[in-house]
């Protein structure tokens, strides 16, 4: 059974608010993507550091990352001064991890070492035969073996839980670096994920939108996303009824306006 959608549809580009500082002024709180952004290679560009400097009270960071623990991020801002609590900080894929430890089902990550830690941490069951829960993280070490196994898994009645649905993410110098939608692509040319269980968290779905509001104490009727991604952030925000920010450097508008 497929709860989420597995692939991003084409949104429309909402055009320009009239007034997007005053926007941001009144909002009671504010649900700030990261990459591409605010930050670049995970660290703030200098408009995102005025930014996260001037409204880090009423900010809380939403990101469909699933490389990156709370604390990685919130350790970057404190060196930078900026100073956020990790429960303000939505991380996909602390929050995959979250869900595999609540199941408490047998489970192998397909993620990083790093990410395999903060499993640990949680107390996700991981095995590394026959588990009865997969979950996809980015995983910049994916191979042909593991691609296997993770098929062989969810064909012998495995669930899956993904990070995120995103098939790329802005790299460096304008490169793109493939995200854990691409991986997945690669587990469905394998296996009909129609007919497996598969639950995707990240944005545009609505979970972490709603964590990063309670984190607030908020309405999402409260606060603002900002983003600069029209799929996921732009389109999340829109399906719960959050007023939303297309930035992005160079474009029409960016953060540098908005401080
Ligand atoms: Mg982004």
């Amino acid at each position: 059974m497929t709860r989420t959608p597995l692939r991003l549809t084409p949104v429309a580009i909402p055009p320009p608010a009239p007034n997007p500082k005053g926007m941001v002024q009144s909002a009671a709180g504010i649900l700030l993507d990261w990459d591409g952004c605010v930050a670049h290679d995970d660290i703030p560009h200098v408009a995102g550091l005025a930014f996260l400097r001037r409204y880090a009270d009423k900010i809380a960071i939403v990101s469909n990352s699933s490389t990156l623990w709370p604390s990685d991020i919130q350790e970057v801002l404190a060196g930078l001064g900026v100073v956020l609590p990790t429960e303000r900080i939505v991380l996909a894929g602390h929050h995959a991890l979250l869900l595999a430890a609540q199941r408490g089902l047998t489970t192998t990550v397909l993620g990083t070492p790093h990410m395999r830690a903060l499993a640990r941490q949680l107390g996700v069951r991981q095995v590394t035969m026959d588990p009865d829960l997969i979950v996809l993280l980015r995983d910049t070490r994916f191979t042909y073996s593991r691609l296997k196994f993770a098929i062989n898994a969810l064909a012998s009645g495995a669930r899956l839980i993904v990070a995120n649905p995103d098939l790329t993410h802005p790299g460096p110098k304008g490169t793109l670096a493939p995200e854990t939608g691409a991986l997945l692509a690669a587990l469905g040319a394998c296996v009909p994920l129609d007919r497996i269980s598969v639950e995707v968290l990240g944005k545009p779905y609505p979970h972490m939108f709603q964590t990063a509001c309670g984190a607030l104490g908020l309405q999402p009727s409260q606060v603002l996303m900002i983003g600069d991604n029209p799929l996921t952030d732009i389109e999340g925000a829109r399906q719960l009824g959050i007023p939303a920010l297309l930035v992005s450097p160079g474009s029409a508008l960016g953060l540098e306006q908005l401080c």
